[in-house]
């Protein structure tokens, strides 16, 4: 039970105790009160009868109108006193008696006095003392009932009386016994807890928030106790909390404060009278501030005149809360130091700047570097501005980024006109959709490389274009450089030498590597066309003999002259090639019978005729031919070669000067 409810309770029992008391005392008071009430009048009665019975003693003495008129005075107070109303205590048993002998005095007094009116005689004397003394008797027995009477009233006040007394002092010492053995309870159910609630606030006052009062009971003291361990703890985890937080912030600040020291900058904290409040350790170090009397110091007296006259003009802009940058430079060991200092406004909850944060880098070596940068980049720009190759860079959208003065001086425009331009727009719409398949490869990693023919400045040219990824650490294609060459020089100079390597130098005819191609394009020619195709293969006769008589040089013009009468004799869409030494083949084309071709060799060995001159000498040259004619069949060139050479062999062995033609 809750002690509230208990003491509620208790006060409740005892309000009902002490009404119930109030009720009963009140009752034996008021019992006491008409017992004593009806005693008073008991004695009212006594003393009216006890007059009464002296007037009528004195009465019959000399028959007095005053004293009959005070008896019946008397008389008529007693009547009236005894016919009051009873008390509610009830009526006394004997009263109506007493009423009822009232009652028959004044019949006796009338009597007696009618006696006076009587003449005096013995009978009237007799009855006259008879009279008196039955009025006697009677008021004496009045008298004495009401003696009865006063005493039972008195008997009847004092046990009421006694009866208040004893109920008062039994309720009052019930109602003692009562509280006190509630409190006695109650005592018993709040001193100990109270104690353990005591020791337990002890211990949380020393400190200790693990002490817990540990009370079970389902009343005040056991829910305020509960309430005070989860008090203590939540206090105990928030406390453990705080002290983890505090940690961590100590550590956290611990950490910045390492890091504010060990930072590349030099950190500053100036309030809004440009006073210094706080300055990491390498701005300390480098404008020598005493650690100890930091706040002693203005941004003046800390940066130097020189120095804080390079900051003074920005300092208005941060006070009104902008951030501002700037370039610093002061004098260090007789060079120049560049710095970049941050002003960052610290602006306080109610909007206004209180002072400001600076930040200052050394760009030193960013400088050199920039300028080493800048210097480079425009050697490089002079370089590339004077290669002999068109050099740009062209972005992932297709736009150009850079282009070299080599676009001037070839393509007569101004490089600065195409940066930033679509290359679509640049070089054309027709162009652009040549290049974009190879600008796509490479923008997806590919090196690409091709040759295109260019107008340049009104003149074909060679270009060999170059598409070199610019590939970033992730992998990332950010654009390509696009670099092309003129490669017209080497393109002729290729073409020359493809064109020497084929050709005899001797003679100027086609040599036996230009000869096999001939051959190979005439077979597939005279297969499509269904035309036959003449093959003639020819040596000189004895030419050891002319090389011996005339000398290697003489043997040259002899071949020199042999290829040209050669040329002479044949169209000029047949192929007349020197194989090697004194051999040359001829192939003939488009002819419409196989005799065609003998007709061939005997012009060509009529044209032979005639003496070659060498140098005074005029010699008779000879040729021995071999003709293989091909009816457009699968017959390879090497085949029809083998069986020309056999032919030539024939004509040889047959004298010489001829020609043999192989079966077909
Ligand atoms: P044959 O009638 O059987 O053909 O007899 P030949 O003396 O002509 O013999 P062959 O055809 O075998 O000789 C070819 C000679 O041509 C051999 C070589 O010394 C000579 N010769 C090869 N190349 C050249 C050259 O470029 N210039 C000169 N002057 N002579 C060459
Ligand atoms: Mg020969």
């Amino acid at each position: 039970m809750r002690i509230r409810t208990q003491l509620q309770l208790i006060l409740t029992v005892a309000a009902g105790v002490v009404l119930v008391v109030a009720g009963l005392a009140w009752q034996s008071r008021r019992a006491a009160h008409d017992a004593e009430a009806e005693q008073e009048r008991s004695r009212t009665v006594a003393r009216h009868a006890a007059a009464l019975l002296l007037l009528t003693q004195e009465y019959p003495r000399y028959f007095e109108d005053r004293v009959a008129e005070q008896w019946r005075e008397r008389h008529g107070a007693l009547v009236v006193e005894l016919g009051l109303p009873a008390s509610p205590a009830g009526e006394w048993a004997g009263l109506d008696a007493l009423r009822e002998s009232a009652r028959r005095l004044p019949l006796l007094f009338d009597l007696l006095a009618g006696l006076t009116e009587a003449p005096e005689t013995a009978f009237t004397a007799r009855r006259a003392e008879f009279l008196v003394d039955q009025m006697i008797n009677e008021t004496q027995g009045l008298a004495d009932g009401i003696y009865r009477w006063s005493r039972e009233a008195a008997a009847v006040q004092q046990a009421a009386a006694r009866r208040y007394r004893w109920i008062s002092v039994s309720s009052l010492a019930l109602l003692v016994a009562l509280l006190l053995g509630q409190s006695i309870v109650i005592a018993r159910r709040m001193v100990g807890p109270l104690t353990r609630i005591e020791r337990a606030v002890a211990g949380v006052e020393s400190g200790d928030l693990s002490v817990k009062v540990g009370l079970d009971s389902d009343d005040e003291l056991g829910h305020l106790a509960r309430g005070f361990d989860s008090m203590t703890s939540s206090i105990s985890e928030r406390r453990d909390e705080l002290r983890g937080e505090m940690q961590r912030r100590v550590a956290s600040e611990q950490r910045l404060t390492d890091i504010t020291n060990n930072i590349p900058a030099l950190i500053g904290y100036f309030d809004a009278d440009l006073q210094l409040g706080f300055a990491n350790g390498p701005a300390l170090r480098r404008f020598g501030v005493d650690p100890a009397r930091v706040g002693e110091y203005t941004m003046r007296s800390a940066l130097g005149d020189d120095v804080y006259a390079q900051h003074e003009p920005f300092l208005p802009r941060v006070l009104a809360g902008e951030r501002v940058t700037l370039d610093a430079e002061s004098v260090r060991h007789g060079g120049s130091v560049h710095f970049q200092v941050h002003l960052v406004p610290d602006v306080g909850a109610d909007g206004r700047v209180v002072g400001f944060y600076a930040m200052t880098f050394d760009v030193t070596a960013l400088k050199l570097a920039e300028a080493a940068r800048a210097a480079g980049e425009l050697r490089l720009r002079t370089i590339t501005d004077h290669l002999p190759a068109l050099i740009s860079y062209v972005d992932e959208h297709h736009v150009i980024r850079f282009c070299n003065g080599t676009y001037r001086a070839w393509l007569g425009v101004d490089p600065s006109e195409l940066i930033g331009k679509p290359l679509s727009d640049a070089i054309g719409p027709a162009v652009y959709a040549q290049r974009r398949a190879q600008l796509e490869r490479a923008l997806r990693g590919e090196r690409v490389e091709f040759e295109v023919a260019s107008m340049v400045r009104g003149a074909s040219r060679h270009l060999r274009t170059e598409y070199i990824p610019d590939v970033g650490a992730d992998g990332h294609v950010a654009g390509v450089y696009a670099l092309s060459a003129d490669i017209t020089a080497l393109k002729e100079a290729e073409a020359r030498m493809s064109e020497q390597a084929r050709r005899d130098p001797l003679t100027g005819l086609p040599n036996r590597r230009q000869l096999n191609e001939r051959l190979d394009e005439a077979l597939a020619r005279s297969r499509r066309s269904g035309r036959p195709l003449a093959l003639m293969f020819l040596d000189i006769d004895h030419f050891k003999a002319i090389n011996d008589t005339h000398g290697h040089q003489g043997g040259d013009i002899v071949l020199q002259e042999f290829a040209r009468r050669m040329l002479g004799s044949v169209r000029s869409t047949d192929t007349v090639a020197r194989l090697a030494g004194d051999e040359f083949v001829v192939v003939l084309e488009g002819l419409n019978i196989g005799q065609e071709a003998e007709q061939v060799a005997r012009k060509i060995l009529g044209g032979m005729k005639p003496p070659f001159a060498v140098g005074a000498a005029a010699l008779p040259v000879t040729t021995s031919i071999g003709v293989v004619v091909s009816g457009g069949g699968p017959e390879d060139g090497a085949s029809l070669m083998s069986r020309a050479d056999e032919a030539l062999y024939r004509a040889k062995r047959s004298g010489r000067n001829t020609f043999a033609v192989s079966a077909y």
